[in-house]
């Protein structure tokens, strides 16, 4: 995960590490290349830019240069400005509710229905949660199958109903199971499209209208980087969603999306999907990332 970025960076802060005393000079440079590296790993030209000016601001400022360390400090600035930048503290899920109403939303192939199942999972087996799971995706019957499937390898129930054609309706269906039989969670999977569009958004705001969900968790695939923010603006505009879960940070992702979505839409990231098994979820915390970032 994210290997070029830390080499980049490792690479940047060569000239800084191990020297006893630096210029103002070095630490413009030092920066122009971090912001490289970032630009590279497709991160927001704006993120990138405030946040190289902070950290120079912050290095000049807790003068590194007289510092015996110079490298060390600045490494220690990075490494805090770059959890602020993904979000500073873990943003956990909430349970103000029984059931507690989790909405799913995302493109097709985002990985929206593998991470509703890894997610039940999660509550299930970290949480001592008792959830049921919706496909509320009236569009594609093989979507409705693939959480059946999965529902059925972990022990989560579903809810489907393949007579009816609307969303709204299984999904206040499902919250009538899920009262009948004592799930204390709801997590409705949505369907998505290859792109946006607008009968999807219109569709998914029913849903929302209709539900009252106390969680939005916007899926995004961390490997379309840019696109993902791009994605994300729009789905929060629409949806004005709680937080957004990153998938397939296993693969070779450039790292920009989880780099830029907080400052780009300010909500913040609460999963990380890391493989196609159902275990393969992790909560996301910032600081761990920044120091896997810079290694
Ligand atoms: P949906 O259309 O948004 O419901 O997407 P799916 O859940 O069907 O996922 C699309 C593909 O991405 C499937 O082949 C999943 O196995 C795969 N996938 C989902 N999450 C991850 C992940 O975190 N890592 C990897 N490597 N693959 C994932």
């Amino acid at each position: 995960m994210f290997d070029n970025l830390s080499d980049k960076l490792d690479r940047a802060f060569k000239v800084l590490k191990g020297q006893g005393s630096i210029t103002e000079i070095n630490v413009a440079e030092t920066m122009k290349e971090i912001r490289k590296a970032l630009l590279d790993a497709d991160v927001n030209y704006k993120t990138a830019k405030a946040f190289t000016d902070e950290v120079k601001q912050k290095a000049l400022g807790e003068n590194v240069l007289t510092s015996i360390s110079p490298g060390q400090l600045l490494t220690k600035i990075m490494s805090d400005e770059l959890t602020k930048l993904m979000g500073g503290t873990t943003a956990e899920l909430t349970f103000p509710a029984t059931p507690t109403i989790i909405l799913i939303a995302g493109l097709n192939g985002a990985g929206k229905t593998t991470f509703s199942g890894k997610l039940a999972l999660f509550l299930k087996t970290q949480k001592g949660k008792k959830p049921l799971l919706v496909a509320d995706d009236v569009y594609r019957p093989a979507a409705i199958e693939q959480l059946k499937v999965l529902g059925g390898q972990i022990g989560i129930p579903v809810y489907a109903n393949l007579e009816s054609k609307d969303p709204v309706a299984i999904a206040l269906e499902g919250l009538a199971q899920a009262k009948q039989n004592g799930n204390n969670v709801l997590i409705i999977d949505t369907a998505g499209r290859l792109a946006i569009d607008e009968a999807m958004m219109v569709e998914i705001e029913q849903v929302k209208k209709a539900l009252n969900p106390h969680e939005i968790l916007f899926v995004v695939d961390a490997m379309t980087g840019q696109d993902a923010v791009n994605t994300a603006k729009v789905f929060n505009d629409r949806l004005d969603f709680t937080g957004a879960v990153l998938t397939k940070l296993d693969g070779d992702t450039r790292g920009g999306a989880a780099l830029s979505i907080k400052s780009v839409v300010n909500k913040p990231i609460k999963f990380i999907g890391t493989g196609e098994k159902m275990e393969a979820l992790d909560v996301f915390h910032p600081d761990r990332m920044s120091s896997r970032i810079l290694g």
